[in-house]
């Protein structure tokens, strides 16, 4: 990944300063604000943010499948050297499918609940390949086969209710990889399966993913989920990066508080039972009215006068980006913290616990 702020000619995928904000009265909601990356093939970016950051805005911006009538969105979006912004809808439908792809994050509303499954699969076929109904059927179960589906020819005659979750979710997995993309967005492809199927599926988008050299963006809430499968990571926050770097550098040395906070909310196995989770303080800012300054100022425990007044630029050091005006780890930041805690700023106290029960896992 690269912050380059021209594209990367080399790049699968190059995203240059994307806006898309949502005119409701008066007010402009600024989704995604601002966006910049790069995707290399064979390489998986993942997102991560809580609910409501913008991450899927980015995710549908980026597709163009951004539905909103009051939607306005502005940048660049080059896919192997193509500029996709401004294409008509009829332009882009080139691209879906055969080039660029997504995993949806409920498969409960991306598929048709009155179309079996075998035919979902094989109109999206006919629709893209030169197939006859016999050769797409044949795909078909070549296809549910590969996403680990038992006995997929008698699967096909199937509707979406008569599957598990996880099976749902495999079947939207082999939807999107029928025509063998270039490109996958993984939109949280595992919000609302259990850990043993989250972590089948996340294993069968890895492996797919190595075996065609695909391009991945995956977009999760759980920082966790990213840690052992992606390259570069980048953490979005009220519509902006805030801090992305190589995934081994953002965890040998995150820079950002909002990030250390993610970190700090995974649940740890070595903990005892009934260990009360680490949240983060608030709620994040209402994206039609973002406060003066640093837009994660009321939650951070680090807060300091200058962080409600100056917006924090995304700096980069050594391939490392960051927007924040005391980033975790300098002497600043921590005699913030100190002062904070002193003044008895709920969330420094909070974040002082926290620190002290995961001490020695974040160096
Ligand atoms: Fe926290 Fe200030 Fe950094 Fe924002 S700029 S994340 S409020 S320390």
């Amino acid at each position: 990944m690269s912050s380059s702020a021209a594209s990367d000619s080399r790049a699968l995928l190059s995203v240059r300063e994307l806006r898309t904000h949502f005119n409701v009265g008066d007010h402009a909601v600024k989704a995604v604000d601002g966006v910049s990356f790069d995707v290399q093939e064979g390489k998986t970016l993942g997102i991560v943010g809580e609910s409501g950051c913008g991450k899927t805005v980015l995710s549908r911006s980026i597709m163009g499948i951004t539905t909103a009538s009051n939607a306005s969105t502005s940048g660049s979006v080059t896919y192997c050297g193509t500029e996709l912004a401004g294409k008509s809808k009829r332009e882009l439908r080139k691209f879906w499918g055969e080039e660029m792809a997504m995993v949806f994050q409920d498969p409960m509303t991306s598929l048709n609940p009155v179309v079996r499954i075998g035919r979902q699969l094989t109109e999206h076929l006919r629709a893209h390949k030169d197939l006859s109904k016999s050769e797409a059927n044949d795909l078909a179960v070549q296809l549910l086969t590969w996403v680990r589906i038992p006995e997929p020819k008698e699967r096909l005659s199937n509707f979406p209710h008569q599957m598990s979750g996880g099976m749902r979710q495999r079947v939207c997995i082999a939807i999107a990889l029928a025509c063998s993309p270039n490109l996958l967005f993984a939109d949280e492809p595992t919000t609302a399966l259990d850990v043993t199927v989250q972590h089948q599926i996340l294993n069968l988008l890895a492996q797919q993913q190595q075996e065609r050299q695909m391009g991945m963006v995956l977009v999760t809430h759980d920082l966790g989920v990213v840690a052992t499968r992606t390259d570069d990571i980048a953490v979005m926050y009220a519509g902006k990066f805030v801090e992305k770097a190589s995934t081994s550098a953002l965890f040998s040395g995150m820079r950002h508080p909002y990030t250390q906070s993610l970190f700090w909310s995974i649940p740890k196995t070595s903990e005892p039972k009934h260990t009360r989770l680490s949240a983060i303080v608030g709620r994040p800012p209402n994206l039609a009215a973002l406060p003066p300054g640093c837009s994660f100022a009321d939650r951070c425990p680090y807060v300091q006068p200058i962080c409600r007044e100056v917006e924090p630029e995304l700096q980069t050091i050594d391939s490392h980006s960051f927007a924040c005006h005391l980033p975790v780890g300098s002497s600043d930041a921590e005699a913030a913290l100190s002062a904070n805690i002193s003044a008895g700023l709920p969330q420094s106290k909070g974040a002082a616990a926290r620190r002290e029960a995961h001490q020695g896992t974040l160096t």
